[in-house]
């Protein structure tokens, strides 16, 4: 098992064919996940994987497209009803400042940044994330309604089947400003993720 601290980034490497489960251990996190070839240019592109799919948010049985509209992931397994944010930036010290924070704020651009830098992975910016167990709601119009997040108990779980080699990147989004429910309302949490290989055996390790 690998621990995604609260407010916190990690960066593992998969391996083509690899299972990745993404655990919500408590139920109310949201997750930021990237996926990267690494040496490459080449990353999960949230635009790409829209129009790959002609909708907003991957079900089950559906792919996740890079860039150059190659498939990196499927979506496998999900305990939520779906609908994952797709759309939204990820956080930054910007967001923060103009949410009126006064002082420095945890945000998962630099979670990303920190935990590709503990892995040596060079990438040239900060993609749309997956944001897993996000739940934007489109209105008419489409104003866009932040929501609390799509889990429906403790423990709900994505799972990911890798199609290629990928540096795979998460945060424990660590959004707590006042009004804003993407965490449900609730302290920044811990979640786990649980990486097997082909054959079905848990990995223990990065
Ligand atoms: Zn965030």
């Amino acid at each position: 098992m690998v621990l995604l601290p609260a407010r916190r980034g990690t960066a593992v490497r998969v391996k083509a064919g690899d299972v990745i489960r993404v655990v919500n251990t408590h139920g109310s996190q949201v997750v930021d996940t990237w996926a990267f070839v690494e040496g490459t240019d080449e990353f999960m592109s949230m635009e790409h994987t829209r129009v790959c799919l002609r909708k907003l948010s991957p079900s089950v049985g559906d792919g996740l497209f890079s860039n150059r509209r190659r498939l990196l992931l499927t979506l496998t397994a999900d305990d939520t009803d779906g609908g994952h944010d797709t759309l939204c930036a990820a956080c930054d010290p910007q967001r923060y400042e103009l949410l009126g924070c006064l002082e420095p704020h945890d945000n998962c651009t630099d979670n990303l940044r920190t935990a590709m830098a503990q892995l040596e992975v060079r990438y040239r910016e900060t993609p749309c994330p997956f944001n897993l167990f996000m739940s934007i709601r489109i209105e008419p119009g489409g104003v866009m309604i932040w929501s609390p997040p799509l889990c429906k108990k403790a423990g709900d779980s994505v799972t990911l089947r890798a199609e290629t080699d990928l540096v795979l990147a998460f945060s424990c989004c660590p959004m707590d400003v006042a009004g804003n429910p993407i965490n449900g309302n609730q302290p920044v949490r811990d979640c786990e993720l649980l990486i097997y290989d082909a054959l079905g055996r848990l990995r223990d390790e990065r």
